[in-house]
């Protein structure tokens, strides 16, 4: 039997409502409307993109935006200085530095002199760091939005075995540590994994988010389980996931589909996480 679709689209089209509520229950109390803060260095026609698709769905929950647009060539002490002097803004709740930045920029370094409170990506080492402690803070968004569709689904996390595939510290690890605390029991593989499909066919919830297309065919899944595709490759034929999606929606009961899964919670929970950050500031 074909598996259930996991309706990204729906479930953030849901979380956007939540979020504008939040932001007029703000506003009421007297509060001036949150405002995000983009960054871009250079002119990167995806990262334009990405940007500005930021900026509109910002507008549409009523979530103010600002943006700081600089040339490729900007230095580092220079953008180091422009994301320092975000934290510094009253007028700012939240920082977001468009990745990746010009190979003269070390990434690391800029994403150290965010401002923690305003680090709506959940990627500073103090957010990071609580969340290997449990600890509230600001967690990255798409693994944000994977523990969101999962709660949705209402998928039993409690003692499940679950496998992330993929330990990058925007996705994999965040992920693997939010599930942790959902007491679930985590597997997390990597390039290294010597027999991944064996490791993943052990999981009642497989996340993948790899980077490489169609990597996780249906000999990787448990029948029965609960299929997380964060991967978004493109390629000649448009966007595909990590996971093969038409044989693993034979064996599986949920799957997101890409696009339409986790790709629109990315976005749903970076506005979560904006108005999250400016309701710690009032
Ligand atoms: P990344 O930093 O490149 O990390 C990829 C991870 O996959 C690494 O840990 C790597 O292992 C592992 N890996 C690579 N090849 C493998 C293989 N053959 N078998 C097992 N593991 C393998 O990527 P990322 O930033 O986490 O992103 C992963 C995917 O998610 C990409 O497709 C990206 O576009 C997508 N993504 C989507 C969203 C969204 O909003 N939907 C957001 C962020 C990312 P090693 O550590 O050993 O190298």
């Amino acid at each position: 039997m074909a598996a259930r679709r996991i309706d990204g689209t729906a479930i953030a089209a849901a979380v956007r409502e939540r979020v504008a509520a939040e932001v007029e229950a703000l506003v009421a109390e007297g509060a001036r409307r949150p405002t995000l803060a983009t960054v871009l260095v250079g002119e990167d026609p995806a990262s334009e993109i990405y940007v500005r698709n930021k900026h509109r769905a910002c507008e549409q929950v009523g979530i103010g935006s600002a943006h700081r647009g600089l040339p490729a060539e900007t230095s580092e002490d220079s953008l180091l200085e422009v994301v320092a002097g975000l934290g510094k803004d009253e007028e700012i709740d939240g920082i977001l530095v468009q990745l990746p930045v010009p190979d003269h920029i070390d990434p690391d370094r800029v994403v150290a002199v965010i401002d923690p409170a305003k680090d709506v990506d959940g990627l500073t080492p103090v957010n990071a760091g609580l969340l290997a402690h449990g600890m509230p803070g600001l967690v990255p968004c798409t693994p944000a939005g994977v523990m969101e569709l999962l709660r949705h689904e209402k998928v039993e996390l409690e003692g499940a075995e679950v496998v992330v595939v993929g330990r990058s510290k925007l996705v994999g690890v965040p992920v693997a540590r939010l599930l942790l605390g959902a007491d679930a029991t985590v597997t997390v593989c990597h390039s290294r994994t010597r027999d991944l499909a064996a490791t993943c066919r052990r999981a009642d919830v497989l996340v993948a988010a790899v980077g490489v297309p169609r990597l996780l065919g249906a000999d990787a899944v448990k029948p029965g389980a609960t299929v997380i595709d964060v991967g978004m490759n493109r390629g000649d034929d448009g966007l595909c996931g990590d996971v093969d999606f038409d044989p693993v929606s034979e064996v599986a009961a949920a799957i997101t589909p890409v696009p339409g899964g986790v790709g629109p919670m990315t976005i749903a929970m970076l506005l979560v996480n904006t108005v999250a950050a400016a309701r710690a500031r009032v």
